[in-house]
């Protein structure tokens, strides 16, 4: 299965990508954490998009392609990918359609969890991770409704758009995420077997 996490920072994309993943068991593609990992590792790109991140501005998409490109073409995404942070500009979105279109691995579904702005600032004031300083979160947002939430509509249109209501206990989320996800597969909710006679 292949698909695509999209939701403002804070949203609790990490914690219910975490379980999403148990429960799939596909790659997980986070450009958030590529990007970390290439700051960690001081390549040049990770120097470039420092400068970005640590303003709560988006990583030009030159930058995220190359990354996720080289990412997609490992052996294990051939099976089936999590895409979390990614796409988040237009231009992502188109590129990614272009690769996948390519290689005859259509997306399966985008899930959009959904929280206000308010429960955000709340939830990452108490992260402590160097871009969760409140002017940057206020940029990240502004990054967010501005050039990643139009990716709604271009995902809507294609019929692959399922809303998540992002207000509730992490289970009461998942749940709503599982349902979601079985019925794209078209499995319906997954029921442990029979009990033997
Ligand atoms: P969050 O969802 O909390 O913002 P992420 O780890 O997804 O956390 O992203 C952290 C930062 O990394 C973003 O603010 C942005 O600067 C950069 N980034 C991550 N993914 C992308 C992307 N697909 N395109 C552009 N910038 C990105």
């Amino acid at each position: 299965m292949r698909l695509i996490f999209l939701g403002p920072p804070g949203a609790g994309k990490g914690t219910q990508s975490e379980r999403l993943l148990r429960y799939l068991r596909i790659p997980h593609l986070s450009t958030g954490d590529m990007l970390r990992s290439a700051i960690a590792g001081r390549t040049p790109e990770g120097a470039k998009a420092e400068e970005y991140m640590s303003a709560g501005q988006l990583v030009p998409d030159p930058i995220i392609l190359d990354m996720v490109g080289a990412r997609l073409e490992q052996p294990d995404c051939a099976a089936g990918a999590l895409f979390d942070g990614f796409p988040r500009t237009l231009g992502q979105a188109q590129a990614l359609d272009d690769y996948l279109q390519s290689h005859g691995r259509p997306l399966d579904l985008v899930l959009e969890l959904r929280v206000p702005d308010e429960a955000v600032i709340k939830r990452l004031s108490g992260r402590g991770r160097t871009d969760d300083r409140p002017e940057v979160i206020a940029e990240r947002l502004r990054a967010y409704w501005s050039q990643t939430r139009p990716l709604t509509d271009y995902y809507t249109q294609r019929g692959l758009l399922e809303t998540i209501d992002g207000i509730g206990s992490p289970d009461e989320v998942f749940e709503r995420i599982k349902n979601a996800v079985d019925k794209r597969r078209g499995s319906g909710p997954r029921r442990s077997p029979p009990s033997s006679r």
